[in-house]
């Protein structure tokens, strides 16, 4: 694959804040950048030099932005990976078509893994009621019902607490093709952020620890501290994906670690993710540059730490009572804010995030908080 250079153009699908701070990084590098997005005011369409109104997965709009771009990557996992096939020439988006329809049903991805040996969640395919039964009892209550495909951020999730359960939750999914979990008693939720681009080098971010509220990312603490041990096998496992791909551009493999030091897989983003977004302020190269470079065919950037940072995302919780006094965030010397330009806020709606910096992450941490709690306040 040959590598692209300033002028050469780059589509993303789906208009979101991820296209967007990739669009800006493939900006500063002189890319053309074209959205495609079935809303014009999209968040990515402020830094885009096109945008294309369309659906995700219309065959005839892929087909139009493909025929503007030399590489097209995606915003998101929810575009159907045969439209994706059909509008789009080979060897033009990365992640590939048959990547993203291995990620984007959590059963073949749950299969994937355990085919490459890798440790995950029990899990099991939902075919009936007394299956459902037979498999939540043998995993142990409460466990977790997921659907195969659309879910993000908890949405499609449902916790079975016990035998009485079963029925009312196997009626809730009715026709939606399922997967259960065992739920896992975890002591940390942590990810790993690496790079691969076509000639095969591979850069890994610094591992990142997760804290999710209501089932969204809630805050991201960098460095890790989920020890040495733990870092060295998900660095591995996360290496393993990668190659079983021959994956190019930033991948993301979510893990829980248990009470008893294992490491599992939650799931994999083939894609920049949430849980990076600290790289842009806190890394050498931020993800978003990383995944540009990757598809472009380009060296990889630096991803080591510059300094200690904890993300905290900014929903639309926080617009009850109109825009936040941001003043409160820019008066800080140690704090970025980004803003994703989206205009209206709803509950759970990712509209921004904030990285604090500090001499250590937990001092990062508590000025993360008192930052965050100022906007709380009227
Ligand atoms: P997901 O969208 O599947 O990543 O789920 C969102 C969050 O729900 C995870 O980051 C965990 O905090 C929690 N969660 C999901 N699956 C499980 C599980 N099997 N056991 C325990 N917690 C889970």
């Amino acid at each position: 694959m040959s590598a692209l250079g300033p002028g050469a153009t780059i589509g993303f699908i789906g208009g979101g804040q991820l296209a967007r701070m990739m669009a800006i990084e493939a900006r500063r590098l002189a890319f053309n950048v074209v959205v495609l997005d079935p809303k014009a005011n999209c968040a990515a369409s402020q830094v885009t030099n096109t945008t294309i109104v369309g659906e995700l997965s219309d065959v005839n709009a892929l087909r139009t932005l493909s025929a503007q771009c030399d590489r097209i990557t995606l915003d998101t996992e929810h575009v159907d990976a045969g439209a994706l096939k059909a509008g789009t020439r080979p060897d033009q988006v990365f992640p590939s078509p048959e990547i993203m329809a291995t990620v984007q049903d959590r059963l073949v991805q749950k299969q994937f893994l355990t085919h490459i040996g890798v440790p995950q969640t029990r899990y099991a395919d939902v075919q009936s009621e007394q299956g459902l039964e037979r498999d939540a009892a043998a995993f142990g209550f409460p466990a977790i019902l997921k659907s195969r495909k659309g879910g993000y951020d908890g949405r499609g999730q449902y916790r079975i607490e016990s035998h009485s359960d079963v029925a009312s939750t196997h009626e809730r999914i009715a026709n939606i093709p399922s997967v259960l979990e065992q739920r896992v008693v975890f002591d940390k939720e942590f990810s790993v952020l690496l790079a691969r681009n076509p000639r095969g080098q591979v850069r890994h971010f610094p591992i990142a620890e997760n804290i999710h509220r209501h089932h969204i990312l809630h805050m991201t603490r960098v460095p890790a501290d989920v020890g040495a041990g733990p870092v060295a096998r998900a660095t591995e496992i996360a290496s393993t994906i990668a190659e079983a791909w021959q994956y190019v551009g930033v991948l993301v493999i979510e893990f829980f670690l248990t009470n008893s030091g294992d490491v599992l897989v939650n799931e994999i983003a083939p894609r920049v993710h949430n849980s990076g977004h600290y790289s842009w302020g806190g890394c050498r190269t931020s993800q978003f540059e990383q995944h540009v470079r990757a598809i472009a065919g380009l060296p990889l950037g630096d991803p080591s730490l510059v300094r200690p940072g904890v993300m905290v995302n900014l929903l639309g919780d926080l617009w009850t009572r109109g825009e936040p006094n941001w003043e409160r965030v820019l008066q800080n010397d140690d704090v970025d804010l980004h803003l994703y330009g989206k205009g209206k806020g709803w509950p759970g709606r990712k509209m921004g995030h904030l990285v604090v910096y500090g001499a250590t992450v937990d001092l990062a941490a508590a000025r993360a908080e008192e930052v965050f709690n100022s906007l709380l306040s009227g």
